[in-house]
């Protein structure tokens, strides 16, 4: 009993110093976990950096409760994905307050690869940190509002860029490599368009979000991923479909599930470019 009061005491003790020492710290709100990730390697140990999305939230259909704004309220900047349906009005929360970051200056956008319900118009397809091309540009972006926001350090935001910069080049390379062989792959959602658009392979969107597919656009999916060749089929976790089991079979092309939401964004991408060499 002592002991285990004494290791309660300690535990306390050490989580208290810890919360005071990351309260010292400033703080950089992001959208997503990829961009926690890119923004930590620029800017650690000055900047704490904290997601707004909670892990297992659809990005496409989240909205921010009030307890999240109020904490996003106390960053010292945001850096938002761009073109989320949450993040404009979520945006203008921080005007006169604190810097918003155009993360996606200089991306090519790619539209019409979502078909959202009522919109007739081109909507650019968000998830532009499917591509590690494109997640060097957001981070050299991320490296410059850096610079602005904490001049003292600017020189070091430059260098871990330039470094983040060459590991993006060679994880590119690789992924370049390993997805050469393939021409096509099957995916629930849409969310690889832009690595799709990197290393010239087609994209064959299956399902929107969780809602069912009709008949007739199945056997026509169907016949697609089959002329194509498609090898490999990619389901993401937070979508429950039992269909997409029978177009897997159908299809005869391998289940593989994936996460774009991970933290670890450019390994996962290394990982999805290496079922496709398989
Ligand atoms: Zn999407």
């Amino acid at each position: 009993m002592l002991s285990l009061g004494f290791a309660l005491l300690l535990l306390t003790a050490w989580s208290c110093k810890k919360s005071a020492a990351e309260g010292e710290k400033p703080i950089l709100l992001v959208s997503i976990e990829p961009q926690r990730k890119m923004l930590e390697e620029l800017a650690e140990p000055y900047y704490s950096v904290v997601t707004l999305l909670p892990p297992g939230s659809n990005p496409e259909t989240f909205e921010p409760t009030v307890a999240q704004r109020m904490r996003a309220a106390k960053s010292q900047a945001y850096f938002p994905i761009g073109y989320l349906p949450f993040e404009e009005a979520f945006s203008a929360t921080f005007e006169g307050k604190a810097p918003v970051i155009d993360t996606a200056a200089g991306i090519e956008l790619l539209s019409d690869t979502h078909s959202h319900g009522d919109h007739d118009h081109a909507v650019a397809d968000p998830h532009i940190w499917s591509s590690l091309r494109n997640g060097k540009i957001m981070a050299q972006n991320m490296a410059a509002a850096l610079a602005q926001l904490d001049s003292v350090h600017a020189q070091e935001y430059r260098e871990r860029s330039a470094q983040l910069s060459a590991r993006l080049d060679s994880l590119d390379a690789v992924a370049a490599q390993a997805a050469s062989g393939a021409q096509a792959f099957a995916v629930w959602h849409p969310s690889l368009s832009y690595f799709a658009r990197d290393y010239g392979l087609k994209q064959i969107a299956v399902g929107q979000e969780s809602k069912e597919v009709s008949i007739k656009e199945l056997k026509r999916i169907i016949e697609e991923a089959r002329e194509d060749s498609v090898r490999v089929f990619f389901f993401q976790r937070e979508y429950d479909s039992r269909q997409a089991d029978n177009l897997n079979q159908e299809i005869g092309s391998r289940l593989v599930v994936i996460d774009p939401l991970a933290y670890d964004w450019d390994t996962e991408l290394i990982r999805i470019a290496d079922e496709l060499s398989r």
